[in-house]
């Protein structure tokens, strides 16, 4: 009942297992299936992440595996990636939905694309609670305003208005990337699985207060701070004007090298990512100090470095402090208890989720200033969630995951 016309990829891919299951799936790793896999139900869909029924499924999977953290367990598994879990579980085709109840055992499996309407229902006849808790949360699926500038002015990685004495032109080989600035370059760069690959990186250009573009590596870089302490930097092309620029402003002449080194030397301890320290969310762990790019980002050192800790945020909107302590992979206490988060989502033009919200997730004291946000921010897309659900997401990440967390095309 639940198997709509997939086409020929669906065919494809049927066809290729049935015929050829050790080219299909031959190349897997085994996926990492946690400890605590008997304590809930648990729902494993088994897949490819290039079978066109299964792409169909991964948006369904990710927001059940969000909405229904702490009810039922949600896993995928690429059978592509690794035949050996084909075999144990039996499968004939993909993508192929385990319904497992609490103790492990199968209580229904269902071969094809199955909706979430379905899987939701299918629960229920299964006799399992689905009370989700963020029903009643603030939702925006697209802007509540048009974007109000055209692509070319918005910073690839923050979104932000791209102003021409900042700018820096990445001019890769396959793609040329706009960023709002050296620092916004140097996320982009942290961001990158193989950094230094000529593919990925390019030919890098910035600008100068001129609006000339200036090969990075042959300018020189004035490094200070702005009125308000915000670290800031302007590229030169010659020595003169930079050193004018260092006498009326306190600050550090550096070169390329020298200024990535400064630019790299923070990191955020689930992604890796650089983040300047006033930027970053602190996070504890036991003596153990880190910083996280974002309040999800500082959840998810629990999940990296499979410890408890302790985070401090401020509220997006009051700038009010919370505090967020955690123990054994959950929520071990909230300051203040009425605390939530926004799970930002970043959508294209066409109104389809390109990647998770980097940049824009938040946390608030309570839905009320969460709501309010919103509304002074009507381009943010995206969900009210627990901060439960925020960390039952990043603790069901498997190690593999984790190293890829905000990597560029590698975001879920
Ligand atoms: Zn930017
Ligand atoms: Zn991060």
């Amino acid at each position: 009942m639940n198997t709509p016309h997939i086409g020929r990829n669906f065919l494809n891919c049927l066809l290729a297992i049935i015929t050829a299951n050790t080219l299909c799936l031959a190349t897997l790793q085994a996926a990492e299936i946690s400890s605590d896999t008997n304590s809930l139900p648990r729902l494993v869909d088994l897949g490819a992440d290039k079978c066109i029924p299964c792409k169909m499924m991964a948006p369904i999977l990710r927001e059940l595996n969000t909405e229904l953290a702490g009810r039922v367990r949600v896993e995928f598994i690429d059978v592509w990636k690794n035949p050996a879990a084909a075999k144990t579980h039996g499968i004939k085709l993909i993508p192929t939905q385990i319904f497992y109840g609490t103790g492990g055992k199968e209580l229904y499996r269902h071969e094809g694309f199955l909706g979430k309407k379905d899987i939701l229902a299918k629960w229920r006849e299964l006799g399992v609670d689905l009370t989700v808790t963020d029903q009643s949360g603030f939702v925006r699926e697209i802007p509540a305003e048009p974007a109000p500038r055209p692509q070319a002015q918005i910073c690839f990685m923050c979104g932000g208005k791209v102003n021409a004495p900042d700018r820096v032109l990445v001019k890769g080989q396959k793609e040329q990337r706009i960023l709002c600035s050296p620092h916004c370059y140097f996320i982009f760069y942290s961001s990158l699985t193989k950094p230094d690959e000529p593919l990925e990186l390019g030919e890098v250009l910035v600008t100068d207060a001129s609006g000339r573009e200036i090969p990075a590596r042959s300018a020189l870089y004035w490094r200070g701070q702005d009125k308000s302490g915000r670290t800031t930097i302007r590229a030169f092309a010659s020595k003169e004007a930079a050193t004018q620029t260092q006498q009326a402003e306190p600050g550090n002449l550096v070169s390329w090298d020298e200024l990535k080194a400064a630019e790299l030397a923070t990191r955020c301890g689930f992604c890796d990512r650089a983040v300047y320290p006033q930027d970053a969310i602190s996070v504890k762990a036991g003596e153990q100090s880190l910083r996280g790019c974002c309040p999800m980002c500082a959840l998810g050192v629990a999940a990296r470095l499979q410890k408890d800790i302790a985070v401090e945020a401020k509220d997006a909107l009051t700038g009010e402090i919370l505090k967020v302590k955690t123990a054994g992979g959950t929520v071990a206490s909230l300051e203040p208890k009425t605390m939530v988060a926004w799970a930002g989502e970043k959508k294209g033009p066409d109104g389809h989720r390109v990647s998770a919200g980097c940049f824009h997730q938040a946390w608030f004291a309570n839905a009320a200033n969460l709501v309010k946000w919103a509304g002074l921010h009507p381009l943010a897309t995206g969900r009210q969630i627990t901060i439960e659900a925020a960390l039952a997401e990043k603790m069901s990440l498997t190690r593999e995951q984790i190293g890829q967390a905000c990597k560029l095309d590698k975001c879920p």
